[in-house]
């Protein structure tokens, strides 16, 4: 079969690999709706401490279900299904333990384009098939349901780690697709004011619509200093970081309240070590928490993000910018995400 692969640091292209086989818990999906993501450009670009030689790339597909494992007991082929980027091992400790994103180890389970080849393929496989799949609700288009694999649980994991409440103000720097559904995941989550850190006018526009109250362009001078004059000096409750370099996480610091919390969703693909500021940081003594996460995948997840969805509680079109039709298209896609034209939210292939 033909697939869109990472042909070493730096290079990609078409390869021709075997057709993947399910295990008996697996499925073979093909893919009805992809979309590529800004972590596939670090990876490929930018990382080079995770170079992987000729992997087919991508992590965010819909598809329609070609083969089951003889286990596989809720899925059957034909069926249309939403599958997540991060696809866990279930009976792993860490999944038991509440982290199922690093079941076998350290992201573990973001297995697609890192441990086996990805989606961008004219199959893929998907491990432990019950656990990782879910129905395509019949209102929900296969664009829309494409962000739900990735877009969506991520910026909305972001406000959870940041345990975002009603009344609260928050800030989330960096307005991508990801931040977008981070500024959308603290509004359903109650907060009251929400600093939107970004430039582009596509992205301001998107964050207002999900619930945006300020707006602050870091191209206009450091941002603490414009968030801290519209707080008063105050800091604000929680910053959601989602763009930027490893420089956002000290102007986090400098934003935040004592005893806030700083969520970081953002891929640092470069930078030995990321900075504390000492005195923001309280001497050390400021009960300033931090937490970085890769988002949560497996079933429950889509099902619930899906339901949002389908019962029109979250709009996901504002962030479908470029649509494309045809497999081939692929390449196009990843080289928009790449070079980041100013009216670009995400692109989405459809097949
Ligand atoms: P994106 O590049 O489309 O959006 C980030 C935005 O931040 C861009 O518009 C960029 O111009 C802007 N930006 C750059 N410097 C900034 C600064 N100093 N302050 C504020 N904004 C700045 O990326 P995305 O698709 O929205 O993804 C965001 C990040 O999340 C990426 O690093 C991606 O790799 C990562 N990611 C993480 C997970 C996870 O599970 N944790 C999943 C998917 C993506
Ligand atoms: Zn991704």
């Amino acid at each position: 079969m033909k697939g869109f692969a990472m042909l070493k640091l730096g290079e990609v292209g078409w390869i021709e690999k075997e057709k993947p086989t399910a295990g008996p818990m697996d499925a073979i999906v093909r893919p009805l709706a992809l979309s590529p993501c800004t972590s596939d450009v670090h990876t490929v670009w930018e990382s080079a401490a995770s170079e992987k030689r000729n992997i087919i790339m991508g992590h965010e597909a819909v598809g329609e279900v070609v083969e089951v494992g003889s286990l596989v007991k809720d899925f059957k082929p034909g069926d249309k299904v939403i599958v997540p980027a991060i696809t866990p091992d279930w009976g792993a400790v860490a999944s038991q333990m509440g982290y199922s994103q690093h079941s076998n180890g350290m992201l573990g389970g973001m297995k697609f384009s890192t441990s086996k080849d990805g989606v961008f393929g004219e199959f893929f496989h998907v491990n432990e098939a019950d656990g990782n799949m879910a129905i395509l609700p019949d209102n929900v288009s296969i664009e829309e349901a494409v962000m739900l694999t990735d877009m969506v649980p991520t910026g909305f994991h972001g406000a959870d780690n940041a345990e975002v409440s009603y009344g609260e103000t928050i800030a989330v720097i960096g307005i991508g697709p990801v931040g977008l559904m981070a500024v959308a995941g603290s509004n359903l989550r109650g907060a009251a004011r929400i600093f939107a850190v970004g430039s582009r006018p596509v992205c301001v526009e998107a964050a207002k619509k999900y619930g945006a109250t300020d707006i602050v362009n870091y191209k206009d001078g450091d941002i603490s200093d414009q968030i801290k004059e519209a707080m008063k000096g105050r800091g604000v409750d929680k910053v959601i970081i989602a763009g930027g370099g490893v420089e956002t996480f000290e102007q986090a610091v400098k934003i935040i309240r004592p005893a806030g919390i700083i969520s970081n969703v953002n891929y640092f693909s470069s930078g030995d070590c990321i900075k504390i500021p000492r005195v923001a940081w309280g001497l050390g003594m400021s009960h300033i928490r931090i937490i970085g996460g890769l988002m949560p995948g497996g079933r429950k997840n889509m099902e619930y993000l899906s339901n949002l969805l389908k019962y029109k509680k979250l709009d996901v079109t504002p962030l479908l910018t470029h649509r494309y039709k045809g497999f081939e298209h692929i390449e196009e896609a990843l080289l928009l995400m790449k070079n980041k034209t100013r009216d670009l939210i995400k692109p989405v292939v459809t097949i």
